[in-house]
């Protein structure tokens, strides 16, 4: 799989920070794109499109790319918007549009089928209002089918004149291109307006592209934006998928199609050509329900009898293999994915129903039936109360009932095989919110191991506080005695239990004014017969809270005067 690392192209140029004068960087990238399609700096990479049923890509986005001899990579975020302003971007998109449709047909030809490029299309070639006619020439010019082309518009482009837009949009789709809506949810979109526009494609944007881990709430919106695109008859992207949980859940919702890293980051045309080639590299559970052909197969060692049936089926849709024995029934299995058997009983070499224990053994997804005109009741009876054969059906056959009986096998497979990937994929999902708990819980051990180890920290301090070898009392900021040490306590043993109480009121009268000494400040003073010298401070007890600490140093018994 690729990673986001992997996918991160160079852009150079300067970085915004970087910039002394963002008006002066735009005036260079400006007189730079001057003539940027003839010097032939510009290039495409082409990002797949992944669709959700199959796995399978079938079309790309086109991205566009600047390297300048001077400024070295810019990035289609900066250097586009400047051209919008410059009006440089018409003859941009114009090589854009031309180049993809280039692409597409040289894919066509390379045997790649109808890959689909989508481009970008700027508000601003887009108002210019000769859109449809400048496609129309693109796809002339190259050769290409309108169905191998995708515009991509933004949800801006309708805001400005619905009625404008609405018409451009009608002359693409009379062409026959896909039009795509670009970053879907960033933008302004009203919905009333949208449901009138020919638009195939919603592209949600990947702030919308959510995993297991996400809120409910999140999700929620996910799914309603994709029922509501389905309930329009039309089709939902989503863009930026970047992890495999993120894709599940756009499985698991029901989303049409994906773009991101995860499948691929852009790349040059020839790379996707490679890929092409090349199997999925997603993971086959998630895409187990494509409708793919059903498959069947006859084993019967009468020639007359396999050519009847292939008659009788021919209609069915079905993709029909046949066998002749056992022997060569088991070897078509190998070769291919077969849902339903029905297979004659009597065959030399093997019997059907020892065929069809095997075939169970091997393929027990299959769905396996017996058509013969022998009842051997012993065999069969122990076959079926094995599971071996679903159903035994009886030669000669009346033709409606078998092939009824052949399609309610199908339906059976069908039904088993989507019970399966929906076990699955409530497996994945568990194991990923179990993942997702177990590494939760670290999170909160570790927080409580560090907050208990804060705690004794705490503890011991205020013990090593309590044990200071001179008298100390903590006032808080409301005057409660917030801590007395062992050493006051002892000092101040007339007064009682002190801890809690309001200190006006507990401590001794003598004691009272150092509750309003300025910080630092340190006077005389006497506590009964001892004369102690007393200092205030003022200390920081957190969260902006301030309390008072009295520390009271006896200096020896008061002299009475003489
Ligand atoms: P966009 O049309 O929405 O294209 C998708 C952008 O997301 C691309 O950025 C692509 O490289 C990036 N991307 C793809 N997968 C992921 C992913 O998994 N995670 C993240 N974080 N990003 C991902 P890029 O190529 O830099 O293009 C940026 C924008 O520039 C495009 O956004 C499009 O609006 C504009 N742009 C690109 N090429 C053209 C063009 O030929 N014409 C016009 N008018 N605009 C273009
Ligand atoms: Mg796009
Ligand atoms: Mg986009």
């Amino acid at each position: 799989m690729v990673t986001s690392a992997e996918a991160a192209e160079p852009h150079s140029g300067l970085a915004p920070q970087a910039r002394p004068d963002a008006a002066a960087r735009r005036a260079v990238v400006a007189a730079r794109l001057h003539d940027v399609v003839q010097r032939g700096e510009l290039s495409l990479l082409y990002q797949p499109q992944v669709d959700l049923r199959s796995g399978a890509t079938y079309g790309v986005e086109a991205l566009l790319r600047w390297h300048s001899p001077e400024l070295g990579s810019v990035s289609p975020t900066e250097f586009i918007e400047v051209a919008e302003q410059t009006g440089q971007i018409v003859p941009i998109g114009d090589w854009v549009l031309r180049t993809a449709c280039a692409q597409a047909a040289a894919w066509r030809r390379a045997g790649l089928g109808h890959l689909r490029v989508s481009v970008n299309v700027s508000p601003v070639q887009f108002a210019q209002g000769d859109l449809a006619q400048q496609v129309q020439s693109a796809l002339l010019g190259a050769d290409a089918e309108p169905g191998m082309l995708g515009v991509e518009i933004t949800e801006s482009m309708l805001v400005a004149d619905v009625a404008k837009a609405a018409r451009a949009l009608h002359a693409l789709r009379a062409i026959g291109v896909q039009i795509s809506l670009d970053d879907f949810g960033t933008g302004y979109s009203n919905l009333s307006v949208l449901c009138t526009l020919p638009i195939d494609v919603i592209k949600i944007d990947r702030s919308y592209v959510h995993d297991v881990t996400a809120a409910p709430a999140q999700v929620s919106i996910t799914r309603a934006v994709i029922t509501m695109a389905h309930s329009l008859q039309m089709k939902v992207l989503a863009e930026g998928v970047e992890t495999e949980g993120q894709m599940a859940l756009l499985v698991a919702n029901r989303c049409d199609a994906m773009q991101g890293f995860y499948a691929s980051p852009p790349v040059r045309a020839a790379e996707i050509e490679a890929r092409w080639r090349e199997p999925s590299r997603l993971p086959a559970k998630y895409f187990s329900s494509v409708p793919r052909q059903r498959t069947l197969l006859l084993v019967d060692d009468e020639e007359s009898i396999i050519a009847a049936l292939r008659r009788l089926l021919r209609r069915g849709g079905y993709q029909i293999v046949t066998a002749n024995s056992g022997a060569e029934g088991l070897q078509r299995l190998a070769e291919s994915e077969v849902d339903v058997i029905v297979s004659d009983q009597r065959m030399p070499g093997m019997a059907g129903v020892d065929f069809l224990r095997r075939a169970k053994q091997l393929y027990p997804d299959t769905i396996r039936i017996v058509l013969s005109g022998y009842t051997e009741l012993q065999s069969i009876t122990e076959a079926i109360n094995e599971g071996a054969i679903y159903k035994f059906l009886t030669k000669p056959w009346e033709d409606d009932l078998l092939r009824a009986n052949i399609e309610e096998a199908f339906r059976q497979k069908e039904m088993a095989d989507e019970n399966r990937r929906l076990n699955r994929e409530v497996r994945t999902a568990n194991q990923e919110l179990a993942a997702v708990n177990l590494r939760l819980q670290e999170t909160l051990d570790a927080e409580h191991e560090r907050l208990s180890l804060s705690e004794r920290r705490s503890t011991s301090a205020l013990e090593v506080l309590r044990c200071i070898p001179v008298p100390l009392i903590g006032v808080d900021e409301d005057g409660m005695i917030a801590f007395v040490n062992h050493d006051a306590e002892a000092l101040l043993v007339d007064c009682g239990p002190l801890l809690g109480r309001d200190a006006d009121q507990a401590l001794p009268e003598s004691l009272l004014p150092m509750l309003r000494l300025p910080n630092g400040e340190t006077a005389d003073l006497a506590l009964g017969a001892l004369l102690c010298r007393c200092s205030s401070r003022t200390v920081d007890a957190g969260s902006g809270s301030h309390c008072r600490l009295i520390i009271m140093v006896p200096r020896g018994e008061c002299v009475s005067p003489a």
